[in-house]
């Protein structure tokens, strides 16, 4: 008889990793765009590697909103490339040929898929429940300084109605 029901290890509510850095490998991004329809979430997709078996593999996300362009410079130099001059990713997406005009359905394809990044994460409670959140990202641009002297890096991407530890 096959068996029906959950996964009962599924049911348990996702358990945070400690506060600290980590490295996280980037598998993706799934865009959604806001309620409002004037801007994009890019919803990063990471996990954990290079860590204790019980952290490898974790997912954390990032929301990466359009609004919120500064998170997307430190999110790229993270993975070691500078965003394009006209404000994109190095790379290309690929369109559904049925919808070429879902943002949504648009697939990234590039260079820093697969790349590993280091980021500080914090705990944060949203809706009761514990998650983890990035706070910030270690630059991995070589002579980012120098080539983008207009860019400064955030400390804090955390809002500041958020309670973190
Ligand atoms: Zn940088």
């Amino acid at each position: 008889m096959p068996k029906m029901g959950v996964d009962p290890e599924a049911t348990k509510a996702p358990k945070p990793v400690p506060s600290g850095w980590y490295k996280l490998k980037f598998k993706g991004f799934k865009q959604k765009v806001s309620s409002k329809k004037d801007s994009v979430n890019y919803n990063a997709q990471l996990e954990i590697v290079e860590n204790k078996p019980e952290y490898n593999g974790k997912p954390v996300y990032m929301g990466l909103n359009t609004k919120m362009a500064r998170s997307h410079v430190d999110f790229s130099h993270g993975l070691g490339f500078s965003l394009k001059p006209d404000g994109d990713y190095e790379g290309q997406w690929i369109f559904d040929p049925a919808d070429p005009e879902n943002i949504e359905k648009a697939q990234y394809k590039g260079p820093l898929l697969g790349r590993v990044l280091e980021a500080e994460l914090v705990t944060t409670t949203y809706d009761g429940n514990e998650r983890n959140d990035v706070k910030q990202i270690r630059c991995m641009v070589p002579g980012c300084a120098t080539k983008h002297p207009d860019i400064k890096h955030m400390t804090n991407m955390i809002s500041s109605k958020t309670q973190y530890k």
